[in-house]
């Protein structure tokens, strides 16, 4: 429902949470972050409101990291549940996917990775990306080719956002038939469903076109088809005001 995702100098989880608020009217039944710090992946995911979350934080706090994501969940495969909430992590805990939208082929993915060895333990759609994430960044250690290659094997509509403990400072986004929208910022960057997320922060805005794939870094942003030709990228200023 909601995604936001930072890389930059602050602390990626106030920045990601402050997102999550901004997006709060879309309605959503879970919420869950993950951020990338001391060489690991740090998450937490919790069924319901967004307080939730921010109260099991303040009793379990995250180490603090500058390259994060997070998620606010309207629940279509699976009920909401803390395990079926995003982000969604491998087995090992070294990678981390929220997503929106629908993954159309999901059961065949799904029985497909379980025949690999993979254990699922959610019941969403979403957590088939995870695993193929996962995958293909063993072979691939980057994680944008990692990215199009998954895409390359998904049905339906998504905005994938996902992180990877080996793959510091990195924040690698997808979309199709979803919306996803760049936060050109200096020394860091952003990504969300929607521009009111950062708009704190920049007014400077990129927005993702049919099947595209982005690269987040402090100092840049790439962008591509899902080939990996570079893509066109046309930067706009979001004049509306914050505000309203
Ligand atoms: N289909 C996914 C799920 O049910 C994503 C839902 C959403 O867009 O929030 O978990």
């Amino acid at each position: 429902c909601g995604i936001v995702g930072y890389v930059g100098g602050q602390s990626a989880l106030d920045v990601v949470i402050a997102g999550l608020k901004r997006l709060e009217y879309r309605g959503y039944d879970s919420a869950g972050v993950a951020v990338l710090a001391d060489g690991g992946l740090a998450a937490d995911k919790k069924a319901g409101k967004l307080a939730n979350l921010e109260k099991a934080l303040a009793d379990h706090p995250l180490p603090t990291g500058h390259t994060g994501i997070g998620h606010t969940r309207w629940a279509t495969h699976g009920g909401p549940t803390d395990a079926n909430a995003h982000p969604h992590l491998d087995n090992a805990g070294r990678v981390a996917v929220v997503h929106n939208g629908i993954i159309e082929n999901f059961a065949a993915l799904r029985a497909e990775l379980s025949e690999r060895g993979h254990t699922l333990v959610s019941e969403t759609d979403t957590e088939v990306v995870t695993h193929l994430l996962a995958e293909q960044f063993s072979q691939v250690p980057d994680l944008a080719e990692a990215m199009r290659q998954v895409c390359r094997r998904l049905d339906g509509a998504f905005t994938l956002v996902a992180v990877h403990a080996d793959a510091p400072d990195v924040v690698v986004g997808a979309r199709r038939n979803s919306p996803l929208v760049v936060g050109v910022g200096d020394g860091e960057n952003f990504l969300a469903s929607d521009v009111a997320a950062f708009i704190a922060h920049t007014r400077e805005a990129v927005e993702l076109g049919q099947d595209q794939v982005v690269e987040l870094r402090r100092e840049g942003v790439t962008v591509t088809d899902f080939d990996g030709n570079p893509a066109e990228v046309r930067e706009y200023h979001v004049d509306w005001d914050a505000s309203a």
